[in-house]
């Protein structure tokens, strides 16, 4: 009897910039091998260094109006006048491999995937203070003064929405704050409902 088989999840993960989000979920990514990140579609030119399919799939503008019309996201979002948006048969194809599928999205397209699958789980990750978020923004030294105060503006408005999410972490110290994450996304696993083949094999030996 396979004793660890499970159906796959959502995992979203959402907390203001300088948080520490991108260097917990490399982490997690790196050292879990049943976790995989979904790769949305974007209407923003690539940066230096971004490949089309690995970090975001790179479309124009009508491409992704036509994906609107079609339904072929599972929730889409302008942020910072460009469009992002997670494909639903892209979303699909892994969950049905078994595998959890890990977001990196904004606050508008979490509540939009929490609406429709309430199952996903939401893991919101918070600086400790506006203070040290400061600092940090500073000390990264990539933005200039008017992007960190505009990423500050926007923690002050993101940590409002808290309460919408499932999981709260609070990153005051990355090992710690690293060591939570990992027990949520291994916990989940282990509901239920997410083991109805283990449950309906076990069942099966308990018949008279
Ligand atoms: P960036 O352009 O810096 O890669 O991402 C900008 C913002 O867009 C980040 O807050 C990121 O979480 C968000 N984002 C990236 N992909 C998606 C997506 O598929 N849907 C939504 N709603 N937001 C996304």
């Amino acid at each position: 009897m396979e004793a660890y088989k499970y159906s796959g999840n959502i995992v979203i993960v959402i907390g203001p910039s300088g948080a520490g989000k991108s260097t917990l979920l490399k982490r997690l990514i790196a050292e879990d091998d049943r976790l995989v990140f979904s790769v949305s579609h974007t209407t923003r030119p690539p940066r230096a260094g971004e490949v089309d399919g690995k970090h975001y799939f790179f479309t124009d503008r009508d491409h992704f109006q036509r994906m609107i019309d079609e339904e072929a996201f599972l929730e889409w979002a302008e942020v910072h006048a460009n469009c992002y948006g997670t494909s639903k048969a892209h979303i699909e194809e892994q969950l049905s491999q078994g595998l959890d599928v890990l977001l990196d999205i904004d606050v508008q397209g979490a509540l939009q995937i929490k609406r429709q699958l309430p199952s996903a789980i939401a893991i919101f990750i918070a600086p400790p203070s506006y203070d040290e978020l400061q600092r940090r923004l500073e000390n990264r030294g990539e933005d200039s003064p008017e992007v960190i105060q505009r990423r500050l503006n926007n923690a002050r408005s993101e940590m409002t929405q808290m309460e919408r999410f499932d999981y709260l972490i609070v990153n005051d110290n990355l090992e710690r704050c690293y060591t939570e994450l990992r027990s949520l996304v291994a916990a989940d696993r282990f509901r239920v409902y997410r083991r109805q083949e283990t449950a309906r094999l076990l069942l099966e030996k308990f018949k008279s």
